[in-house]
């Protein structure tokens, strides 16, 4: 007798006529006490077993409700109906868990559409939904694709600490991390604040808002190498986009200037969505058609011009377009949408920060393509971007995608000491607490460049999805950190 996932054993197809087989998995529906669906998780097909009830006990027959577990051995036969090629033909039926069909009602368990937000309240039963397992897939088949793609090309993972005492980074709000007892009164020094050279470490700490300071030092001895981990961010934003608590990909090369760095982001992002596309046919198949599905429901000018397989086909057969932010600035200015007033942030002039809006009108509507921006003004980006002799752009870039927005943000790196203390000065980072960061650029430094790309976006894009707590199995946001 074979042991077969459901993935494999339909995979084999009529090749697997007439052995006898054991699966397990569990119920998705039971209909005329003859025709179970069954479900494993392997993929999001089900295997139909064929139980004749005159052979069975009641009550084991009884026990196969919707949501049991159970494990059959049988016989794989032709399939006599339309919708699947073979079926199990059992001989056997094991119970392994019971299901409550009175409790069954209330849960998302129950066979019938059910909505996203009622599938986050119950994230605990939510693998076992066909929309859920899904993306689960996909999104294991985008990480692996992604330590694939750097494995590949010579580039070394490394760990960055997720604890980290770095404060001046600027990514983001951070969340402390403190062994105080926070039920007693918290130790104060002179001046009247919390005096955390009595804390765990002595110091103040918080956890990751990004890898990257860590990643270049690495970097400045490895030549070429990646982070891929949990990043937090204390943004009380609560938006479609922003988690938390979300894992980021951060490149960081040496020797890479500003074009390296983009032909590196769109290659990885192509050669990851085409890996995608080849190995999760199936979930992608169900996630194109829901997402398909659900633009017929929108308003015609929310929806999405292309259907998720044509978008992702686009994505992989096109270049992003590239462009300054100089030149997107002018764009945006002159555009009806802004004449008009439809931004909800009117477009100001050179110098603002762009909105999502603005970022997805540049996308969706003008290029109709993802597009790169790049050379922003130093005022709105961080420390570390690599001044420009115009001496007020830095190279920044940022990727932007359909749906989306920004997906990946990244730069090349100021390797010059002297450029890079001014900049600290003048935006107030602190010199003593960065020394070692300082130190990469006083002993041999090199041009460098990297960026961060954000799991969960990369995800929610490949998926057709909407929001990013449907691509995360917990996610965590604002007032919300439940299981
Ligand atoms: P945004 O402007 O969208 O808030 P950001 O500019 O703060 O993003 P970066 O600091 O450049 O983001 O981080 C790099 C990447 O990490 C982003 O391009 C995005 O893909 C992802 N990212 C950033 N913040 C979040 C978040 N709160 N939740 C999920 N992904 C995020
Ligand atoms: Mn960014």
């Amino acid at each position: 007798m074979l042991n077969y996932t459901i993935k494999d054993l339909l995979n084999k197809g009529k090749e697997a006529v007439l052995q006898e087989v054991c699966v397990q998995g569990w119920v998705r529906s039971f209909r005329s006490n003859r025709f179970i669906a069954l479900n494993d998780g392997s993929t999001i097909r089900n295997i139909q077993l064929v139980v004749d009830f005159e052979n069975f006990d009641a009550e084991i027959l009884d026990k196969i409700n919707t949501a049991a577990s159970l494990k059959a051995i049988g016989e794989v036969i032709e399939s006599q109906g339309s919708g699947q090629e073979i079926e199990i033909q059992v001989q056997k039926i094991e119970i392994l868990g019971e299901s409550n069909p009175d409790e069954l009602q209330s849960t998302i368990l129950q066979p019938k559409a059910h909505s996203l937000e009622k599938l986050r309240e119950q994230a605990h039963h939510r693998f076992r939904t066909n929309t859920f397992g899904a993306i689960m897939r996909v999104r294991n088949s985008l990480m692996f694709a992604i330590h694939k793609y750097f494995n590949e090309n010579g580039f070394v993972y490394v760990n960055t600490p997720i604890i980290t005492g770095s404060d001046a980074e600027g990514a983001g709000e951070m969340f402390t991390v403190t062994n105080f007892d926070l039920e007693k009164d918290l130790p104060k020094n002179e001046e009247g604040n919390v005096d955390f050279s009595e804390d765990f470490f002595g110091r103040h700490t918080n956890l990751t808002v990004s890898g990257q300071l860590e990643a270049e030092v690495a970097a400045m001895g490895l030549g070429k190498v990646y982070t891929f981990g949990p990043t937090f961010r204390a943004e009380n934003s609560n938006t479609t986009r922003h988690l938390a608590e979300f894992w980021m990909i951060e490149p960081e090369m040496a020797f890479y200037n500003l074009d390296m760095n983009m032909d590196l982001a769109e290659d990885m992002l192509k050669y990851v969505i085409a890996y995608a596309i080849e190995n999760c046919p199936d979930d992608l198949k169900f996630l194109s058609d829901r997402f398909d599905k659900e633009q017929t429901q929108k308003p015609q000018n929310e929806r999405s011009e292309l259907l998720l397989m044509e978008r992702l086909e686009y994505v992989l057969h096109n270049n992003f377009v590239r462009l300054t932010y100089t030149e997107a600035i002018e764009i945006l200015q002159n555009s009806k949408h802004n004449q008009k007033k439809k931004f909800k942030y009117p477009i100001e002039g050179w110098g603002m920060d762009l909105q999502s809006e603005h970022e997805r009108y540049l996308v969706e509507k003008h290029f109709k393509s993802p597009v790169i921006l790049f050379d922003y003004p130093a005022k709105i980006k961080a420390f570390y971007m690599r001044l420009n002799d115009d001496g007020k752009t830095v190279r920044a870039m940022d990727v932007l995608f359909p749906g989306i927005g920004e997906i990946i943000g990244g730069s090349q790196r100021e390797e010059r000491l002297d450029v890079l203390d001014e900049k600290m000065d003048q935006l107030g980072v602190s010199k003593e607490n960065l020394w070692w960061y300082r130190d990469l650029r006083k002993f041999g430094t090199v041009p460098h460049s990297g960026f961060g790309l954000g799991l969960e976006r990369l995800v929610l894009f490949v998926c057709g999805m909407g929001n990013i707590r449907d691509v995360i199995p917990f996610p965590r946001t604002p007032k919300s950190a439940e299981f």
